[in-house]
């Protein structure tokens, strides 16, 4: 394989938001700045969601405004509402990401709303971001399982993929929040739902709950994916699913993905370093595996 994939950090976003430790504005802006330099172009770095349900994003529409503008780097901001988009649009972020979720409770539980309600806020966000010419995708999360209601039909996950392509998003993401999927679960999502969004770029989010993240990244390359989200160390999480886990580690997807001669043009030696320096911040060690075992052969930069 001489191919590319492009790695999402979205540890900044997804990894910090569940840490008990709260980092400050500068931490977070530091922590940006190691995934650009390891070269990282594409980070999720904000979630525009309610302070009191989500105190560790707080601060963002100040952390935005102080992001520098780098060239090539796309910062990403999530959006679960409404008012959160008219944050995101004020803030000046480079790339709006709508969430909705694949089951009705979760729904309710995450974005305090309803599926199909969830779909018409969408549908404005999507209407008004195009006519601002903003970039805006969709994240149907919990979409290979639901921590309320288990199973969730894959012909469900494709009929609403195949509502938001009809929208004309830039970008529909895939997100197994609380790790569940196995690698046959994604390749038979994804025969289902890439024929749904025909153009549309798709891109897949996995979390390492139950360690079939790496495996699960590995299928959706394999049945054609080329965006597949990480984050450093594997921090992350979700408030409100219990007993969720850690995102599939960066530098984990990276081990596996410069062994089998992908590019990706980022540096593992440089997130395993981030890695590592993330871990005075949080106040624990990072889950992922790469950075405990190091590089193989020996010898290679750790
Ligand atoms: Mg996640």
């Amino acid at each position: 394989m001489t191919d590319f994939v492009e790695i999402v950090d979205v540890g900044p976003r997804d990894g910090l938001q569940s840490q008990s430790a709260l980092l400050d504005i500068d931490t977070k802006l530091e922590f940006i700045d190691c995934l650009i330099d390891a070269g990282v172009r594409r980070i999720e770095a904000a979630s525009f969601v309610n302070p009191k349900r989500v105190p560790q994003m707080a601060d963002v529409d100040e952390l935005v405004s102080r992001l520098q503008k780098r060239k090539g780097v796309q910062y990403i901001g999530l959006v679960l509402n409404r008012r959160g988009f008219d944050r995101a649009m004020r803030s000046g972020i480079d790339q709006i990401n709508c969430t909705t979720v694949a089951s009705e409770t979760f729904c309710q539980r995450n974005q305090g709303s309803s599926v199909g309600a969830m779909f018409g806020t969408i549908a404005e966000i999507v209407r008004e971001a195009q006519a601002a010419k903003q970039f805006v995708g969709v994240t149907i999360a919990a979409s290979f399982g639901c921590p309320f209601e288990g199973e969730i039909s894959p012909h469900r996950v494709a009929k609403m993929a195949r509502q938001f392509a009809d929208l004309g998003v830039d970008e529909i993401a895939l997100a197994d929040t609380i790790g569940v999927a196995v690698p046959t679960d994604v390749s038979r999502l994804l025969d289902l739902v890439l024929p749904e969004v025909e153009k549309i770029p798709l891109r897949v989010h996995f979390h390492n709950t139950r360690s079939n993240g790496v495996a699960n990244a590995y299928a959706a390359i394999q049945a054609g994916i080329r965006i597949v989200d990480a984050s450093c160390g594997g921090v992350g999480g979700c408030p409100f699913a219990p007993g969720a886990t850690g995102n599939v580690a960066t530098e984990d997807i990276l081990y596996m993905l410069d062994r089998m001669g992908v590019e990706t043009g980022i540096s593992i030696e440089k997130v395993i370093e981030t890695a590592k320096w993330l871990e005075g911040p949080l106040g624990a060690p990072v889950p992922a595996m790469v950075s405990r075992a190091g590089l193989f052969p020996p010898g290679a930069a750790a």
